[in-house]
């Protein structure tokens, strides 16, 4: 038997948070495991300065966190501090930063319009940060506009070392090259990637689609995670299938399809928008989750909020409207102030409530009006009648 004393420490990436119930999250691979009050003792005196036999912890549990990568075995003391971030109830796991109004390009479906030139104040950003370490987020996605243009997203990607959240870069793609990569702090990129070359040119503008799939491949040779988001469209349908086979084999972590909405540039659009009915079996396609769920009474983004470029708290990009307030005067009391959005009307009462979820419910007034069924998911559940 090994008598030396071994350490147990929280590896690198990984972190305590306290949501509806205590978590361990790895934001390396964004796995969020659940644990019982007792495994939450235990991992926050998993310092380095701690004995196993001071800890004593439950053998296969030691062991399943050996495997899962969420704890290291140390044979001297090397101190660290355990970070635990306590959060609200419902609490805020997924926050969009929209960081600019500017982009490069002109895309005919752009749900936020013309571009404009307004940015988010550094000092601000740098707040936000430190307040979403604070409440236990999850995943912080920056988007835009183009984030790439932000003037200050190096001052940005410098602050993101070392966060106890996922870092996510939302972007078109046509900026990022191998050098920009080997700076980023962001452990996910996300691609704008609406179809193959064909359906995303037509949409995004002539060779966007070959400057796209460059940065895809340069970020995977990188070895950070990439995800890629696309719009489905008129033009597109078609190249769905391809597109997906494509994406899988290239080693792309998940592929999410969204249903376009008539604002912004897409208002003016609408030919390009399939009937709900053609689009809803192509969401069969897709793999991976995004951050839009609801849960226990609450619609969709129950764990989801937006911050324009002003500061402004609002549930998500389309609900700009339903607002906390600046969070100028912290991220916690404008979460608290943000109404909360329980499900409604025909959904309340239908019998798919559970896997659904009510789907999107900006989705669901524009088409139903409010409190009304989101249609596509209606279809897709073999529910529209
Ligand atoms: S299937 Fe349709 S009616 Fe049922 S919960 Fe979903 S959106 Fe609402
Ligand atoms: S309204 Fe749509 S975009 Fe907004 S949180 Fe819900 S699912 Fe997401």
């Amino acid at each position: 038997m090994d008598l030396r004393p071994a350490y147990p420490r929280l590896q690198d990436g990984i972190y305590l948070k306290q949501l509806e119930r205590p978590c361990v999250y790895d934001t390396r691979t964004d796995e969020l495991y659940e644990l019982s009050p007792e495994a939450m003792v235990f991992l926050s005196h998993c310092d380095g300065a701690h004995t196993i036999s001071n800890l004593q912890p439950e053998e296969h549990f030691l062991a399943y966190c050996l495997e899962e990568g969420i704890l290291e075995l140390l044979s001297r003391a090397e101190p660290t501090v355990v970070r635990v971030g306590i959060n609200e109830l419902p609490s805020l796991r997924y926050l969009m930063v929209e960081v600019t109004e500017r982009c490069n390009l002109r895309c005919r479906h752009c749900y936020l319009g013309e571009a404009g030139e307004k940015d988010m104040d550094p000092d601000l950003l740098l707040r936000l940060l430190d307040d979403l370490d604070d409440i236990g987020g999850l995943r912080l996605m920056i988007t835009g506009g183009e984030p790439v243009l932000y003037p200050h997203f190096q001052c940005l990607n410098r602050a993101l070392a070392g966060r106890t959240f996922r870092p996510v870069l939302i972007t078109n793609g046509t900026l990022i090259d191998r050098s920009l990569l080997s700076t980023l702090n962001f452990r996910e990129i996300q691609f704008s990637l609406d179809g193959l070359e064909e359906g995303h040119d037509f949409l995004r503008g002539k060779g966007s689609f070959r400057r796209t799939l460059e940065a895809v491949r340069e970020t995977l040779v990188s070895g950070k995670e990439v995800s890629v988001a696309t719009v489905l469209h008129r033009k597109n349908m078609h190249e769905l299938e391809k597109l997906g086979r494509f994406l899988r084999d290239m080693g792309v972590h998940s592929w999410t399809l969204e249903y376009p909405v008539a604002m912004g540039r897409m208002a003016a659009n609408q030919g390009l928008m399939p009937k709900i009915e053609e689009a809803a079996p192509f969401f069969s396609l897709e793999w991976g989750s995004g951050p839009h769920a609801g849960e226990s009474g609450y619609a969709c983004g129950a764990h989801l909020a937006a911050v324009d470029v002003s500061g402004r708290l609002m549930k998500c990009g389309y609900y700009r409207q339903l607002s906390g307030g600046s969070v100028s005067g912290g991220l916690r009391s404008a979460w608290r102030a943000l109404p909360k959005m329980r499900l409604e009307g025909v959904c309340a009462s239908c019998t798919e409530r559970e896997g659904c979820g009510g789907g999107c419910r900006f989705r669901a007034e524009l088409m139903d009006g409010p409190g009304g069924r989101d249609l596509l998911m209606c279809a897709r559940l073999g529910m529209l009648s």
